[in-house]
């Protein structure tokens, strides 16, 4: 298999999603972050962008609720490559009705070698990566070449 360089630039694109059980989780960690938040362009799924708007004033783009197809949209977004970032607090103790969507998502993030945290301790790590601050090479398959 070929494989190409995606760039990622300074100001990256990251994408927060928390589950119900998550979401305080995640508003505290983005919280405790929103200095470093700021510095890049965020989205969200609905709910969870909205908390993050009303409660830290972030400024934030909304995807659908993640149930009526948010994570789909944010699959899309990461395959067409505009997708740098993506904070994912799904909650491993409680069947969520769009699973398959959750599935999907955590695939094509790996597909397309998208730095993925789904707790909050790989949160952590990234955000605090100095590549946070600068560009990174990306190496995705470039299945166009194979
Ligand atoms: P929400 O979606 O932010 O709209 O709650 C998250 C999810 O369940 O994937």
């Amino acid at each position: 298999m070929q494989t190409k360089e995606v760039s990622l630039p300074e100001k990256k694109r990251i994408v927060l999603v928390a589950h119900d059980n998550k979401k305080k989780a995640l508003l505290e960690w983005a919280k405790y972050n929103k200095g470093t938040l700021s510095k890049h362009i965020l989205f969200a799924t609905g709910t969870t962008g909205k908390l993050l708007q009303t409660e830290l004033g972030l400024e934030i783009n909304r995807f659908l609720s993640g149930p009526l197809g948010g994570d789909q949209q944010i699959g899309a977004k990461i395959a067409e490559g505009e997708m740098d970032v993506v904070i994912f607090f799904w909650d491993p103790l409680e069947p969520q009705p769009h699973d398959v969507d959750v599935k999907a998502l955590l695939r094509i993030a790996v597909v397309y070698n998208v730095p993925i945290a789904c707790n909050r301790s790989s949160a952590d790590f990234i955000v605090s990566s100095s590549l946070m601050s600068s560009e990174y090479s990306r190496i995705v398959e470039d299945y166009e070449r194979k």
